[in-house]
């Protein structure tokens, strides 16, 4: 098969990428000039664990290229992925849609033959329908299928979430689109991760069903965590008690500072916008999104509370910035809520992320970033660990304790044991384990 992805972000670039190493012959065009003058160098736009080599493999073997150009890729493809941003639309919370149709139309005219045109990018019900329409209204002539498969993958693990997904969800309503897909996901197949065939209006909502469910699963245990506080029990155990039960299932049940990230914040408001255009409100989600805003913030309450109720004038080292470890994404991190919060009390910031600094710049103003933790735990009156890198699960509480004005650490990922901690002479904070604090 000859796939050509449109947008080389996370997902286009991992997928491709993924096809490509299925076999196929994959032509991944992204507008970003930059970005595929990057990618045609063997450099990597994206920090993703094992995509570097993968990519290079691929493009060794001839079966994976990379262009700023659509039309000649979108001619020759059997099946022309557009997997761009759909992000919040600013003002109103929909999601906005003018990066997919402004695709959709300039695929239109390059189509050559029958060609399945798939949406990957994750789109409110009713999207595939539009992109029909300008495909249709642009080239008339055209002999096309649009079908949705949305993608499921988690950066950090994108490419093992690829290439063994719990399903594959593709809506269309043709054997003959039905036959190209099968083949594309032929290898996945075989190895027996279901596809599960729907209508394209379904298909567009299960994608947004599920990441409201898993918001509202750690919205829930956040709140468990918060009244565990309250009541002196440990939401750790709870988590365990509950998770152990098949109906409702371990993960997504560790207690933190609020979800954030590219996919959470913007698909939880846009489902409640589509829900609510539909006259079918979605209250769960609706109380779900609001939940979450104001615990990223309260976070700072926390941090104040540990440094003697108040952090103005004082110096607090926060470890981690992206929205989860393994990953550059900063978008939406609950970092920038809290360290916002932090500042507005008056706190001075200083961080450190492995792999997020780079967008951390862009995005945070008058926060010193530092090369490691220790040294931004220098004179620092607490450590704050917003996200939860590997590199931070092992740290030197004594070397810590030398640097520190004061030995204060604040866990809001739940990644220490409050003796570990306190025999060197730290206080310690956590999230819902009042026991241990
Ligand atoms: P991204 O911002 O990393 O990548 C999108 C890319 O599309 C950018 O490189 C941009 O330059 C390019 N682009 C935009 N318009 C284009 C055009 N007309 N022609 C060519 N390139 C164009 O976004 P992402 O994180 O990969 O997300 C893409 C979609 O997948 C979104 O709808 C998102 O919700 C969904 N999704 C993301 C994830 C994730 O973990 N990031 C997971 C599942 C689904």
């Amino acid at each position: 098969m000859i796939i050509t992805v449109i947008g080389s972000g996370y997902v286009g670039l991992v997928s491709g990428t993924c096809f490509a190493d299925f076999g196929h012959e994959v032509i991944c065009v992204d507008k970003a000039e930059d970005k595929i003058e990057k990618l045609k160098n063997g450099e990597i736009p994206i920090y993703e664990p094992g995509l570097e080599e993968l990519v290079a493999s691929n493009v060794k073997a001839g079966r994976l290229s990379f262009t700023t150009e659509l039309a000649e890729p979108v001619r020759k493809a059997d099946v022309v992925f557009i997997a761009v941003g759909t992000p919040s639309r600013r003002g109103d919370g929909h999601a906005d849609l003018s990066y997919v149709y402004a695709a959709a139309e300039e695929i239109a005219s390059s189509l050559d033959g029958f060609t399945v045109v798939v949406t990957k990018s994750t789109v409110p019900v009713g999207t595939g329908d539009e992109v029909e329409r300008i495909i249709r209204q642009t080239n008339p002539n055209a002999d096309f299928e649009v079908v949705s498969n949305p993608e499921f993958l988690r950066e950090g693990a994108a490419i093992s979430d690829f290439k063994r997904p719990d399903r594959i969800v593709v809506g269309l309503s043709s054997e003959r689109a039905k036959a190209v897909m099968t083949e594309v996901y032929r290898p996945l197949y075989l190895n027996h991760s279901p596809l599960l065939f729907t209508s394209r209006r379904t298909s567009e909502l299960i994608k947004y069903a599920g990441n409201a469910f898993l918001a509202m699963k750690i919205t829930f245990i956040n709140e468990i965590a918060d009244l565990s506080e309250a009541v002196g029990a440990n939401v750790q155990d709870v988590a365990r008690g509950i998770g152990l039960d098949n109906r409702i299932g371990s993960k997504f049940l560790n207690a933190g500072p609020g979800y954030g990230g590219s996919c959470f914040p913007k698909d939880t408001l846009a489902l409640v916008k589509t829900a609510q255009d539909n006259s079918s409100p979605v209250r769960l989600i609706e109380t779900t999104c609001s939940i979450n805003d104001q615990r990223k913030r309260s976070m700072s309450k926390k941090v104040a509370a540990a440094v003697g109720g108040d952090v103005r004038g004082k110096k607090i080292a926060v470890l981690g910035l992206t929205f989860k470890p393994n990953t550059d994404d900063m978008r939406d991190s609950p970092a920038l809520s809290i360290v916002q919060a932090l500042q507005d009390k008056g706190a001075d910031i200083h961080a450190y992320d492995p792999e997020g600094m780079e967008a951390a710049v862009e995005l945070m103003d008058d926060v010193t970033f530092g090369s490691n933790a220790y040294e931004i735990a220098k004179d620092a009156h607490a450590l704050v660990i917003v996200t939860e890198w590997d590199a931070f699960r092992v740290l030197d509480f004594g070397r810590l304790k030398e640097e520190m004005a004061s030995p204060v650490l604040v866990d809001l990922r739940n990644i220490y044991g409050k003796d570990e901690v306190e025999k060197h002479g730290f206080s310690y904070t956590c999230i819902g384990r009042p026991d241990e604090e």
